[in-house]
């Protein structure tokens, strides 16, 4: 089996981890922008060889991971260079426009869309950790977009990577990952911000940083060059959950200040139901 990666940090590098176990004659090629990367790359045993987007030809899978404008722009020039038994799957965050970007294209049946819900706060080839997939979901979109093959193949390998498979348009995909992942980010970047901001000691934060505040700021170690782009494809969603999210701010505030303990009481029982649609994560 050959697989090519365009980009090698976490999401790529992990899926290597997996598909080295999987199946160990497996010939796996890197396509990255900078040569430290892809030198990473390989001495951490993610990839064999240093590959280029003319080389595309005899992949049996090419996966695209880096951040989701560079998809937009380097998808078209990847399935222009595929031969025609080749798969292309991107893992990016938001799908819209990704799946727009080859709506057209001639070789649009050998691609398919997928946002695996799986990942951590780190980046580079040095984040890549083992099982990263087991046991996550994965969202595929426009899935009968894909020639049929080429669909089976891909369900075949998720499979063997224990996934969950969910079916999504990407519209609603953008709409709905924008509240359970774009506004959590936003969410904790802002608190690292306020905390920052106003506790110039940082040795204070250190020592009193309970498992609480760790657990909300850890999206906040998170890559900017991955999460900016995002952003901004995703912006008309993202700022529909800002503004909600803003004015449920200012409602506990008004609360808060006019000490309205039954509401505020009664607000955060409300808010507890999360335990039940989260129990078991
Ligand atoms: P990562 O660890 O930061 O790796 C990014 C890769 O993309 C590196 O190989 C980097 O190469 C390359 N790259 C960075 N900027 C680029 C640009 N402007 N043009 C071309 N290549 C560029 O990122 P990742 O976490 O694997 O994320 C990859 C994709 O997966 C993103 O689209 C993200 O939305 C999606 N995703 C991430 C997570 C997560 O938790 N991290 C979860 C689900 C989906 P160089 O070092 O050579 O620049």
């Amino acid at each position: 089996m050959k697989v090519s990666f365009v980009g090698i940090g976490l999401m790529n590098g992990s899926l290597s981890l997996d598909l080295q176990r999987l199946h160990p004659d497996v010939v796996l090629s890197g396509i990255s922008r900078k040569t430290t990367t892809l030198n990473r790359a390989v001495e951490l045993g993610l990839i064999q060889e240093i590959g280029s987007i003319n080389q595309l030809q005899d992949a049996d899978y090419v996966f695209v991971s880096v951040p989701v404008a560079a998809i937009a722009t380097l998808l078209p020039q990847v399935l222009d260079a595929v031969g025609e038994n080749t798969l292309v799957m991107d893992f990016g965050s938001t799908k819209t426009a990704i799946c727009g970007a080859v709506k057209n294209h001639p070789k649009r049946e050998q691609f398919l869309a997928a946002h695996p819900i799986a990942g951590t706060e780190f980046s580079g080839p040095d984040a890549a950790i083992p099982n990263l997939y087991d046991g996550k979901t994965i969202m595929l979109c426009e899935v009968a977009k894909t020639r049929s093959d080429l669909l089976a193949r891909a369900t075949t390998l998720l499979q063997k990577l224990n996934m969950t498979v969910r079916h999504m348009d990407p519209v609603a995909h953008d709409r709905h990952i924008a509240y359970v992942s774009h506004l959590s980010h936003i969410t904790s970047f802002m608190l690292g911000k306020t905390v920052l901001e106003k506790e110039t000691d940082e040795q204070n934060i250190f020592d009193m940083a309970g498992s609480g505040f760790a657990s909300t700021v850890r999206l906040a170690k998170s890559s900017p060059e991955m999460w900016m782009p995002i952003f901004m494809q995703n912006k008309h969603n993202v700022l529909e959950t800002l503004n909600e999210y803003i004015s449920n701010l200012n409602a506990f505030k008004e609360k808060l200040e006019a000490e309205a303990v039954d509401e505020l009481l009664a607000d955060m029982k409300e808010i507890n139901k999360i335990r039940t649609i989260l129990k078991h994560k």
